[in-house]
């Protein structure tokens, strides 16, 4: 299993998940017009000032639609490199409202995966062995309890 470690969303650099070469996107994005972050119909890549995609799960998810990687004409994104996001997604016991005692599931209901589990309606966590790292999650918690952990790479 990989290491993780906490990070502020604003030094989050998810990558889309369909890249082989992390360096690729260091010597291929600066000739490119951000063609993927256009074909994104979720709107989730942002180009950062070096030019490079990476992905902002804070409003919506990653569908794993392929457009981002169908667009890219330098291959630097492709569908043969289809992965799962390089992130692990968590709820933390500390902010979430079900954790204090308070009904809610407005995390449960997104999930396409169902891999939020609810101990007897509260306490809930991700399994980590259904999710898939999507995100959809995250903007639907109404007291930001879901986080993104990313992978150390
Ligand atoms: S479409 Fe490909 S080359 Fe262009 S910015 Fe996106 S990843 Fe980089
Ligand atoms: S797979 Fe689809 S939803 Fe996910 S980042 Fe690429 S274009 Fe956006
Ligand atoms: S990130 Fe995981 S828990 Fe959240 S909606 Fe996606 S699959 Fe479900």
């Amino acid at each position: 299993m990989k290491n993780t470690k906490d990070v502020d969303e604003q030094k989050l650099l998810i990558r889309p998940p369909y890249y082989n070469d992390i360096d690729a996107f260091g010597r291929e994005c600066q000739e490119c017009d951000g063609l993927c972050a256009t074909s994104c119909q979720e709107q989730i890549i942002v180009i950062t000032e070096d030019k490079t995609p990476i992905l902002n799960l804070s409003k919506s998810g990653c569908t794993y639609c392929d457009d981002c990687a169908t667009v890219c004409e330098s291959e630097v994104l492709s569908t043969e490199y289809k992965k799962q996001i390089d992130a692990e997604i968590v709820i933390s016991k500390n902010n979430c409202m079900s954790w204090e005692g308070v009904m809610c599931f407005s995390c449960k209901d997104p999930c396409l995966e169902d891999a939020i589990d609810f101990q007897a309606m509260f306490m809930p966590t991700i399994n980590q062995e259904k999710c898939t790292s999507c995100g959809f999650c995250i903007s639907r918690c109404p007291s930001l309890a879901i986080k993104i952990k990313e992978f150390n790479v």
